[in-house]
């Protein structure tokens, strides 16, 4: 008879020193959780190999969800779930209007109360909306042991899928971007058959700093870009563009011949690599556009 029960002991630490020091004790045998809506779909499906523990990190949701501008720095804390992400400044500033996007696609109302944006970063999938979005802002991460701290940069941090750079006693506390300059927007594309609920047959996200309609820096990210299966920026083509006027024939030029020289895509059960290229352009033509739009008239 197959067993359909998984079965952990759960650790509700009072304290995120608690924490840490219960990581450092146990680490490999325990494994965090936020709002669980990965980790317990994982353990489910029975994708992952049940933990001796399970570290609940909602007991430290006081501590470590917040959204604040400090020292020219946007910092996020790990577990502000999605739903106060909507309630902060990122949804009322244009700059930050490719968070708008995301939120508008992401999951259900439901999930979005549970999911925090550190879950999503520490997935590391090609889904992670969170992630593709935070490339663009040259995010960086926070992570945090019984050693201190130590930080790095997102792109860094992600090393392939469901693999980061974190080490089994350390928990991701942080992530921060610097604030951007006055004449700066984002936007973030994701395409699927449906409009909700999806997971997303490409995505991408693009931010932009103008002057006139000169480019002075632009970023760009997709679900992947490369061989392996996680958010990557697609910096052939962004360096073309850099110091562009964005008018049609740039864009053109750089979505027909810079982008495919760059981008390599797979076929899967959803779609075929070469409609995944074409939709690409299709993305990043969109995203140039809206982030545009959104600096010149200043609203989302
Ligand atoms: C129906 C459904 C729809 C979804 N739709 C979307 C979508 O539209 N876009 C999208 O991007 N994702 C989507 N997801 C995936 C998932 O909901 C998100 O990635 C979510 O942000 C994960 O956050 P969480 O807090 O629930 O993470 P959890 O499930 O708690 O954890 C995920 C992983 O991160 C680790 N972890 C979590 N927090 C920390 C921390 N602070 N430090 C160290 N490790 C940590 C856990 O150990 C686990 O390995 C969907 C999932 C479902 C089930």
């Amino acid at each position: 008879m197959v067993s359909l029960l998984v079965i952990f002991e759960l650790y509700r630490p009072s304290s995120l020193d608690d924490a840490l020091v219960f990581l450092e004790k146990n680490a490999p045998d325990v494994k965090p959780m936020a709002g669980g809506t990965e980790l317990l779909v994982l353990l489910r499906d029975r994708a992952i190999k049940p933990p001796k523990y399970i570290l609940d990190l909602s007991p430290l949701g006081k501590e470590l969800s917040y959204v604040k501008v400090e020292n020219g720095y946007v910092r996020i804390g790990a577990l502000t779930t999605i739903w106060e992400l909507s309630r902060s400044l990122l949804h009322s500033d244009v700059r930050y209007a490719g968070f708008v996007d995301v939120f508008r696609k992401f999951g259900t109302m439901a999930l979005r109360f549970e999911a925090t944006i550190g879950g999503n970063i520490m997935t590391a999938t090609q889904y992670s909306d969170y992630a593709t979005l935070l490339l663009v802002y040259d995010a960086g991460v926070k992570l945090a042991s019984t050693r201190g701290t130590r930080t790095l940069p997102l792109e860094e941090f992600l090393v392939d899928k469901r693999a980061t750079a974190s080490r089994p006693d350390e928990l991701l506390v942080e992530i921060f971007f610097p604030e951007p300059p006055r004449s700066a927007s984002s936007a973030f594309v994701k395409f699927d058959r449906r409009e909700v609920l999806i997971a997303g047959i490409v995505t991408s996200a693009v931010y932009l700093v103008l002057e006139g309609d000169v480019i002075r820096d632009v970023r760009v990210s997709f679900d992947m870009v490369r061989e392996k299966r996680i958010p990557s920026r697609a910096r052939v083509t962004e360096s073309y563009l850099r110091g562009k006027r964005l008018v049609e024939e740039a864009v053109h030029e750089v979505v027909e011949k810079v982008l495919p020289s760059e981008m390599v895509r797979t076929t899967d059960w959803w779609a075929t690599a070469e409609y995944r290229l074409e939709m690409s352009k299709v993305a990043l033509k969109r995203a140039l556009y809206k982030s545009y739009e959104r600096i010149v008239r200043g609203v989302v």
